[in-house]
């Protein structure tokens, strides 16, 4: 048995199979120089593309049935597309290496079959694309994904949260990373899926971990392989522990979140995906308090479009049925990275072009995103917000825009809701002229994860300052405090939807500065209810009434 230990980003026991997650290769291999040695590469990796399709058509047709499979059969007949395979030959004779042959040639046909009218063959496009997806990643020597047959336990390096996002979420049991920090976005989305995380491991990334019996306990930060029978059972008896205390707090499950003084707060939870929002009413939240929309973004090629981001904030919408949706505009940038927005490697990107910097100066990213929005809210109750404001001026060119957007749909005739609008205050400029700002929208949510980075000075990516990262720090509690009195001066609600939100220990203080909502993991919401409902707590900093539309 090897026994190891790392920080705990979740807690929880996990017993199960150690996958190795192994990079995708971006970079794509050049020629050696011999056309005829590419060409044979290509033709070698389309047989292999072949088969991987053959054993997924099998595998889908006896799991989904027929009709689902036979889009691997299109793919399959792809592979054998004259025109597809003439143009890579051209592009081999020429000088080009197998790999950049079969993804130059992908791109330009799947751009050709995107302009075409044809319905059909307009949908052709994204199959071609991956078609030769596969063949690139053959020909870098990657696998199709990270291939989880079963529930496992997952070992990396690091994840980023692009990675992450792509991972099947139900075939993972926890994660294991030898880098990373705890505030990291890849350590919020493993407490928004609900499952033991652990980062800055010591543990040996090789080979022979794959499929090797592993344990990590979340809860105090260690992990062991090949564990031994005693171990086993002691983990196995924490487990049965853990469960019996998630059984109590089903006691609170459907229970309004009341203090013993008769004080109400609102307990809504975090979310990355629509898939997410499931969660959030098994978790028995009473609504969805942050939206990460740049995860709508990332493992992606390309921009989604109006109609996609629609499809995916409408769905999650109808799914809360009435309850409140809170859809932040997208946070890309700093350790959010997507290729197809092109943008320039900078010094600082923490401190750089990121969230509304981006949208307040490229309309083409801003325009789908709200327009699809302010489409979602005509199905129910939508508020919108928008991170990493420092200045009155920013909101006042947000509500224009917001205005001409609705004014926009209008006069199309779409559906098109209202939405209360709210801002983020994670920087201290906003903290401190959140008094100006509060005049000026419905809402705030404090994003403590980067208000703690920017207030220390503290970069929340850097494991190395785990130790300085310090959420509880006398400068960020006096700065919630402004922030619930100046917003409810203003009579607007605040709320925080940083991880700090979730921290039991500072519940009690929340509610005496004045917060009328805490969003938090949905895996969250029983134990934060049940902190809420055993508090004599009640609001000592309120000025006046909060606004609750
Ligand atoms: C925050 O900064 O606290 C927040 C909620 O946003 P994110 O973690 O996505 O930066
Ligand atoms: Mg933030």
């Amino acid at each position: 048995m090897v026994k190891g230990t790392g920080h705990a980003a979740f807690s929880g026991i996990a017993i199960g199979r150690a996958y190795v997650y192994r990079k995708q290769q971006n970079e794509l291999p050049i020629s050696c120089g011999d056309p005829a040695i590419e060409q044979n590469k290509f033709n070698e990796a389309v047989k292999t593309a072949h088969q991987q399709l053959q054993a997924l058509f099998e595998k889908t047709k006896e799991e989904l049935g027929e009709e689902q499979a036979m889009i691997l059969d299109v793919q399959m007949m792809m592979l054998d597309d004259l025109d597809y395979l003439e143009s890579v030959e051209q592009m081999i004779q020429d000088g080009s290496s197998a790999a950049q042959a079969a993804q130059d040639s992908g791109d330009t046909f799947s751009t050709a079959f995107a302009a075409m009218d044809d319905a059909y063959m307009k949908a052709r496009a994204v199959d071609l694309k991956d078609v030769s997806q596969r063949i690139v990643q053959i020909l870098c020597g990657n696998q199709q994904g990270t291939i989880i047959e079963e529930p496992g336990i997952l070992v990396a390096e690091d994840l980023t949260p692009s990675e992450t996002v792509q991972l099947p979420k139900d075939k993972i049991l926890a994660f294991v990373t030898r880098q990373g920090s705890a505030n990291s976005h890849t350590a919020i989305l493993a407490r928004i899926m609900n499952i033991p995380s652990l980062v800055q491991t010591d543990i040996q990334l090789n080979d022979e971990l794959d499929g090797k019996l592993m344990i990590v306990d979340g809860f105090n930060g260690t992990y062991y392989l090949e564990p031994d029978e005693d171990t086993l059972e002691q983990m196995q008896q924490k487990e049965k522990e853990a469960a019996k205390e998630r059984v109590q707090l089903e006691a609170f499950r459907g229970k309004p979140s009341i203090t013993r003084t008769g004080h109400k707060i609102k307990l809504f939870a975090n979310i990355g995906n629509p898939e997410d929002a499931q969660a959030v009413l098994e978790g028995d939240a009473e609504g969805i308090g942050l939206m990460r929309s740049e995860f709508l973004y990332l493992g992606r090629t390309s921009f989604p479009t109006e109609q996609e981001l629609f499809d995916a904030y409408h769905s999650v919408v109808e799914k809360m049925d009435g309850r409140q949706v809170v859809i932040r505009t997208l946070d890309i940038g700093a350790d959010k990275k997507v290729d197809y927005f092109g943008l320039q490697p900078e010094e600082n990107p923490a401190l750089g072009y990121r969230g509304i910097r981006i949208c307040l100066e490229q309309d083409e990213i801003f325009r789908p995103q709200m327009r699809a929005i302010y489409r979602a809210a005509a199905y129910g109750n939508v508020c919108v917000m928008f991170p990493m404001i420092t200045s009155v001026w920013e909101v006042r060119q947000i509500k224009a825009f917001c205005a001409k957007i609705q004014e926009e749909l209008k006069a199309e005739g779409l559906p098109c809701g209202n939405a209360q609008l709210g801002i983020m205050i994670e920087t201290p400029a906003a903290a401190l002229i959140s008094d100006q700002l509060a005049e000026e929208v419905d809402f705030f949510s404090v994003g403590t994860n980067d208000l703690t980075q920017y207030t220390l000075a503290v970069d929340r990516q850097n494991a190395q300052l785990d130790k300085f990262y310090d959420p509880h720090h006398p400068a960020l509690l006096r700065l919630l405090k402004i922030i619930a009195a100046n917003a409810h001066k203003a009579g607007i609600w605040a709320g925080i939807c940083g991880e700090l939100g979730a921290d039991t220990t500072l519940t009690e203080d929340f509610i005496r500065m004045g917060f009328d909502e805490l969003s938090v993991s949905p895996g969250r919401i029983l134990e934060l209810r049940k902190k809420v409902c055993e508090s004599e707590a009640t609001p000592n900093e309120r000025i006046s009434v909060c606004n609750h539309r």
